[in-house]
C-alpha cells in the first residue's frame, strides 16, 4: 500500500514533458529510468541542461558567424598590403593627407554628419593621427612649414570614388628597418571586392600626386645604408642662366650631355658601356656645384650625392650604390681629391675611409650595370688627383671653372642690376638710386676692367665673393666694393 501510494505520488509530481517512466508497484526500476527520474526530479539538473543547450546553440552560432565573416571577407572584401619599405607607402600617406584629410577635431561631429550625408571631405574622424611636416617654398624662395595630419597607427576609414575603405596602419615593435632606423610598418587597405579596381587607380593617383610634387624640381638623393634616399624636399630647379661661367663653358657641357642622352642606341649597338664622366675643377666658389644643379634641372635629372670620405662606406657598398642609382639621376662625387689625394684615404680627423682607390676605380668601371650612368666629379685641386682616376673612359669631359674673369664679372653685375632676362624687375633696395640702362652698362664695363686688371696682377676674386657683394650693395657700391677687394683691402 505504502509503495503504491509513493509511486502514485511520484507519478503525480513527475513532469510528463520529461517523460519519466512510472514503474509498476513492486517492480525494480531499470538504471536509465532512475537517471532520468533524477534529472526530471532535480530542478538544478533541468536548468543546467537547458543552459547547456543554449550554450551549444550560441557557440555554433558564433562559429558559423565567424566562418561566414571569413567567407565574406574572402569573397566580398579585398585587401591590399603596403609595407613601409615600398615606395608607394609615403605616397599613399601623403595622398590621404590631401584627399582624405582628417576633419578639424573641433568640428568632429559636424564632419561625421556631413560625411554620412555623403559629402566630401571623405574621412571618418580618427583618434590616431600622426603629423607630417612639409616645407612649402614660395615664389620668392622663402619657405613655410605646413603640417599635414596623416593616419597614425590604428584603424581609419575613408571614402574614395563612392566606396568605403578601411586603412590599418600597423607598427611592428620588433622589426626595424635597419637602413632608416625606423620601426617596420604596414598599411593594410580593405574594401569591397566590387571596388577592387579602385585600388589601382588610388595608387596611381597617389603616385601622380608625388610626381607633381617634384615636377619642375630637383631631388637630391644621399646614400642611406645600402640605398638612395631623397635628402630634404625637392628643390626648385636652378636656371642655367643663373650660373655665369666663362664664355662657352656652360653651352659646351650642356650640349655634350644632351648629345650623350640622345645616343643610347648608338652605344648599345656598339656594345659600349653607356656612361659619361665629367670633371669640373677650379677654386672654391666658382660655381661647380651650382652648375651641376642647373644642368640637372636643364635635362630634368635628379642628383645622387655621394661623399667618398663618409664613414662606413666600403668598396662593396660603393659598388652596390653605383649600381642602384635611381632613374634619371646624375651621380655627384664632390671634392674627390679630399678622399683620394695621394691614394691615402684619411680625413682631417685622421679617420681612414674604407673605400680604397682601386675600389673606386672598379666601381666606376663596374661591369655590373649596362644602364646609363652620368658621373660628375668636382675638385678644387686637379693636381692632387691620380691620373688613373681621370683617364678617358672614366672622365670624358674636363672643364675648368675658374675665379671670375672680367667678362664673367660684368655679366654677373648686369644680371644683378639690370632688369632680369625673364622680364621681371629686380627688387630695389630702399633709397637706391634707379640707374639708366646706359649707366648700368657703363658700370658693368668698369667692373670688367677692374677684374681683368687685377687678374693680370695675379689677384683673383671668386664668383661667390662677387655674388655676396652684389647681394648686399647697390650698383655703385658694388663697383667700389670690387675695387676694394681687388686692391686687397
Ligand atoms: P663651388 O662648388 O665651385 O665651390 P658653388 O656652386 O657652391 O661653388 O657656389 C657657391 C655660391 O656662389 C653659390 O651660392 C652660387 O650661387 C655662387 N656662385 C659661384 N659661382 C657662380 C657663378 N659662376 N655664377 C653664379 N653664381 C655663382
Amino acid at each position: 500500500q505504502v509503495v503504491s501510494k509513493d509511486a502514485a505520488l511520484h507519478n503525480d509530481q513527475a513532469d510528463p514533458a520529461l517523460g519519466a517512466v512510472v514503474a509498476p508497484p513492486g517492480a525494480s526500476a531499470p538504471e536509465g529510468s532512475f537517471v532520468s527520474r533524477m534529472m526530471a526530479d532535480n530542478p538544478y539538473f533541468s536548468a543546467g541542461a537547458g543552459l547547456m543547450g543554449i550554450g551549444v546553440v550560441l557557440a555554433s552560432l558564433r562559429r558559423s558567424i565567424r566562418l561566414g565573416a571569413t567567407f565574406a571577407q574572402r569573397r566580398l572584401l579585398v585587401t591590399l598590403e603596403i609595407p613601409s619599405k615600398d615606395r608607394s607607402y609615403p605616397w599613399f600617406l601623403d595622398w590621404m593627407a590631401v584627399n582624405a584629410p582628417q576633419p578639424n577635431p573641433a568640428e568632429g561631429r559636424t564632419s561625421l554628419r556631413s560625411l554620412l550625408k555623403g559629402k566630401s571631405p571623405m574621412a571618418l574622424p580618427s583618434h590616431e593621427l600622426a603629423v607630417e611636416t612639409n616645407f612649402k617654398q614660395h615664389e620668392n624662395g622663402s619657405t613655410e612649414a605646413v603640417f599635414n595630419l596623416v593616419p597614425g597607427p590604428g584603424t581609419h576609414y575613408f571614402r574614395y570614388a563612392g566606396a568605403w575603405f578601411q586603412v590599418k596602419r600597423e607598427r611592428d615593435a620588433k622589426l626595424m628597418d635597419l637602413h632608416s632606423g625606423t620601426p617596420w610598418e604596414t598599411l593594410t587597405l580593405t574594401t569591397l571586392a566590387s571596388s577592387r579596381h579602385l585600388l589601382a587607380s588610388l595608387l596611381s593617383e597617389a603616385r601622380n600626386l608625388a610626381e607633381n610634387h617634384i615636377e619642375g624640381k630637383t631631388l637630391v638623393y644621399t646614400a642611406w645604408g645600402m640605398e638612395w634616399r631623397p635628402f630634404g624636399k625637392p628643390r626648385r630647379r636652378r636656371q642655367m642662366g643663373s650660373v655665369v661661367l666663362a664664355d662657352g663653358v656652360s653651352e659646351r657641357v650642356e650640349a655634350d650631355i644632351k648629345g650623350f642622352l640622345g645616343r643610347g642606341k648608338w652605344y648599345a649597338e656598339r656594345g659600349i658601356p653607356y656612361r659619361r664622366g665629367y670633371l669640373l675643377h677650379g677654386p672654391p666658389g666658382s660655381g661647380k656645384t651650382s652648375f651641376i644643379q642647373a644642368l640637372a634641372g636643364s635635362v630634368s635629372y635628379n642628383i645622387c650625392l655621394l661623399n667618398l670620405a663618409e664613414r662606413g662606406l666600403t668598396d662593396d657598398k660603393l659598388n652596390h650604390l653605383l649600381g642602384l642609382v635611381p632613374e634619371r639621376s646624375f651621380i655627384l662625387l664632390e671634392d674627390v681629391d679630399s678622399a683620394f689625394s695621394r691614394r691615402v684615404q684619411t680625413t682631417e680627423d685622421g679617420f681612414k675611409s674604407s673605400v680604397t682607390f682601386s675600389g673606386l676605380l672598379n666601381a666606376l668601371d663596374g661591369v655590373a650595370s649596362s644602364e646609363e650612368r652620368i658621373i660628375f666629379m668636382t675638385t678644387n685641386h686637379l693636381d692632387r688627383l691620380d691620373p688613373a682616376l681621370i683617364r678617358p673612359g672614366r672622365v670624358d669631359v674636363h672643364e675648368l671653372l675658374d675665379d671670375a674673369h672680367g667678362e664673367q664679372a660684368q655679366r654677373l653685375f648686369t644680371k644683378f642690376y639690370g632688369s632680369s632676362e625673364s622680364g621681371e624687375e629686380r627688387v630695389w633696395r630702399e633709397g637706391e638710386e634707379v640707374l639708366e640702362r646706359e649707366e648700368i652698362e657703363r658700370l658693368g664695363s668698369q667692373v670688367k676692367e677692374i677684374v681683368d686688371e687685377a687678374r693680370s696682377r695675379g689677384q683673383t676674386i671668386s664668383m661667390a665673393t662677387l655674388q655676396g657683394l652684389f647681394i648686399r650693395s647697390s650698383a655703385r657700391d658694388g663697383v667700389s666694393g670690387i675695387t676694394r677687394l681687388c686692391q686687397g683691402n
